[in-house]
């Protein structure tokens, strides 16, 4: 090989070995990325300290409005996250997406909820719903209005409530 084409050789394989570094880091990203979205939605924007205890997070999806007589939105709770107690007048529909956590209704034992479960909450019925204490649950609420109302809030769950469930 003479002096002219050596330098020149070097530098494709340099392409080279560039090149497939580059598209080894392309397909890391991507598989990084898909790891990273498992989420159908964005978190959202902090829940309500009073009417959320930990770190929850609401994702509006569609208010009520002439066809639809109900609330849509995605609710992440990180762990340890839960609802306070509450009522819904007219029910309300849980669709799990993500995690596992918890669905009590006062009196009850507690059950556990996991991705793919759907929870149909009968109307007037004191519950509330989270994650369990060493897992993110992210559920999709849909919630009746009557009128104008779609819930009454009620109290804490306390941590002691909390920490019985979390318990078994
Ligand atoms: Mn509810």
């Amino acid at each position: 090989m003479d002096n002219f084409k050596k330098p020149r050789l070097m530098l494709l394989f340099m392409c080279i070995a560039l090149t497939i570094s580059a598209c080894n880091n392309d397909k890391k990203t991507e598989a990084m990325q898909q790891e990273n979205n498992t989420s159908l939605f964005t978190k959202g924007d902090t829940a309500p300290k009073d009417w959320f205890t930990g770190d929850a997070f609401i994702h509006p999806l569609l208010a009520k409005d002439k066809n639809n007589d109900f609330a849509l939105g995605s609710v992440t709770f990180e762990p340890g996250a839960r609802t306070i107690w509450h009522t819904h007048p007219k029910g309300q529909v849980l669709i799990v997406s993500e995690g596992k956590g918890w669905y009590q209704e006062k009196g009850k034992p507690a059950q556990s909820i996991k991705k793919g479960d759907v929870v149909n909450i009968p109307e007037n019925v004191e519950h509330w719903h989270g994650a369990s204490a060493d897992n993110k649950m992210v559920h999709i609420a849909i919630t009746n209005y009557q009128g104008e109302e779609n819930v009454t809030w009620l109290k804490p769950v306390t941590d002691a409530e909390y920490d019985e469930v979390n318990k078994k």
